[in-house]
C-alpha cells in the first residue's frame, strides 16, 4: 500500500509538469490558443491567416538555429516517428550506420532494419545511460543518432563523423527531445529533426527538420530512382520528403496539420527567440539540469544515472534512487500533489525519477521539487 503524503503548500513549485513529452505547455501560449480560437482554429490551412503561422514558425527556427545558407526548415505530420519513417523512404540510399544506445536511437535502426529495399545497417549498440556514436563504415549513405537519448538522460555529440562527407553520407540526426535545449551547429547535420511537444512545448503531431542542401538532393535522387521502371523502391506520397518540402516552401503541409501545434509552437519559438534564443534556452536548461545533478550528488539516496558527466543530460534527468527507497511510491506521492510525469521510462526498469528540464520549466521549479521529493521520502518511511 502506498500511503499518501501532503506536502505543504510553501514546498511546492509554481507549476507541477515535469514530463518529458508531452511537456510543460506555458500559460501564455494556451493564451495565444484562446485567441486563435475564432481566427485561426477552424479555418483552412491553405489560406493566409494559417500560412503565415507556418511561415512565422519556419522563419523563427531559421533564426534561432542560426541556419547556413541553402538549408531549409520543413515540417509534416505525424512526429519523430514519421520522419524515420521517412528517412527509410526518401533519404538511405541503400545502407544507413546507426548510434543505438536507449529505446529511440534504437527504433530508428529498427525501422531501417525492416525496410526491404535497404541493405542491413551497421548498429553500433551501447549499454543504457552511455553513448554509442557509429564510427566511420565503409559502404553507408547516411549516419544516425539522437541528440538527446531521452529514454535515458544522454546527450550526444553533434559532429559528423570523421570521412563521412568525402564517402558522400548524409549525418541525420533525432533531435527530438534536445532540440532547442542543447547547443548544435546545424552545419555538422544534414537533417536535424524533431517533434514540438518537448523542448518546444507544444503539442505532439508534427515533424519539423531542418534539411541541408545535401538531404534535400539526396530525396529527389532516391525518389526519381524509386520511379524507374523495375524499382524494388516505393516512396508513397506520405514520405516523400521532397512532396513535404514542396509544401512547406508553400507555408502548408502536405495533408491537414492540427492547427492548435502550430499556434502553439509558433508562441513558443517567438518566447524564445525574444528572450536570448538558443543560447538564452541552452543555458538555462543547464542550470535546472545543474540543479538536479548536485542534488543528487549531495543526497543519501539519490544519484545520478549517467555515469560520465560529459554525457550527461540537459534537458532530461534521470535519478537512481537507492533500493530502500521506492521511486514508484515517490513518483506517485508527488502526483498527488500535483507533480506528475516525474517517473522513469517504464522499459528501461529501473527504480528512477525522470525529469525533464526544457525551457518552459523555470530553474526555480526545479529547486522545489528537490525540496519536494526529499519531503516525500522523509515522510513515506
Ligand atoms: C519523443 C521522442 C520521439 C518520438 O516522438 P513522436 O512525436 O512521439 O513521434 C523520437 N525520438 C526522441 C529522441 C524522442 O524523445
Amino acid at each position: 500500500m502506498i500511503e499518501s503524503v501532503k506536502i505543504p503548500a510553501s514546498l511546492l513549485p509554481e507549476d507541477g509538469r515535469f514530463g518529458c513529452g508531452p511537456s510543460k505547455i506555458r500559460p501564455k501560449q494556451v493564451k495565444a490558443l484562446a485567441q486563435a480560437g475564432t481566427t485561426l482554429l477552424g479555418t483552412s490551412h491553405r489560406q493566409s491567416p494559417v500560412k503565415h503561422v507556418v511561415a512565422s514558425i519556419r522563419e523563427g527556427l531559421a533564426d534561432y538555429f542560426s541556419i547556413p545558407d541553402g538549408w531549409q526548415v520543413a515540417l509534416g505530420n505525424g512526429g519523430a516517428s514519421a520522419f524515420w519513417e521517412m528517412a527509410c523512404a526518401s533519404l538511405i540510399a541503400r545502407r544507413g550506420a546507426f548510434g543505438s544506445y536507449g529505446s529511440f536511437s534504437g527504433k530508428f535502426a529498427a525501422s531501417a532494419a525492416k525496410a526491404p529495399f535497404l541493405e542491413e545497417p551497421v548498429i553500433y549498440k551501447g549499454e543504457y545511460g552511455t553513448c554509442a556514436l557509429p564510427e566511420y563504415t565503409e559502404d553507408v549513405d547516411v549516419y544516425a543518432w539522437a541528440h538527446n537519448e531521452t529514454s535515458t538522460g544522454v546527450m550526444a555529440p553533434i559532429r559528423r563523423v570523421r570521412g563521412s562527407v568525402e564517402q558522400g553520407a548524409l549525418t541525420l540526426i533525432d533531435a527530438t527531445s534536445g532540440a532547442g535545449g542543447l547547443p548544435v551547429d546545424i552545419a555538422q547535420t544534414d537533417a536535424y529533426y524533431f517533434s514540438p511537444q518537448k523542448v518546444f512545448g507544444s503539442d505532439g503531431g508534427l515533424w519539423i527538420a531542418i534539411l541541408s542542401p545535401d538531404a534535400i538532393e539526396r530525396a529527389a535522387t532516391v525518389e526519381q530512382s524509386a520511379e524507374l521502371e523495375g524499382a524494388r523502391r516505393w516512396v508513397p506520397p506520405f514520405l516523400s520528403l521532397t512532396k513535404a518540402l514542396e509544401n512547406s516552401r508553400k507555408d502548408q503541409t502536405l495533408n491537414t496539420p492540427a492547427i492548435g501545434t502550430l499556434v502553439l509552437l509558433d508562441e513558443q519559438v517567438k518566447w524564445l527567440n525574444e528572450h536570448g534564443g538558443l543560447d538564452w534556452a541552452t543555458k538555462r536548461c543547464a542550470k535546472s539540469a545543474g540543479i538536479l545533478y548536485s542534488w543528487a550528488e549531495q543526497s543519501d539516496y539519490a544519484t545520478p544515472f549517467v555515469k560520465d558527466t560529459a554525457i550527461r543530460s540537459n534537458v532530461v534527468v534521470t535519478i537512481d534512487l537507492d533500493e530502500s527507497v521506492s521511486a514508484s511510491a515517490v513518483v506517485s506521492a508527488l502526483r498527488d500533489n500535483g507533480i506528475v510525469d516525474t517517473s522513469g521510462y517504464r522499459k528501461l526498469g529501473r527504480n528512477q525519477l525522470r525529469i525533464g528540464v526544457f525551457p518552459s520549466v523555470k530553474p526555480d521549479d526545479v529547486e522545489a521539487l528537490t525540496h519536494c521529493v526529499d519531503y516525500v521520502v522523509e515522510h513515506l518511511h
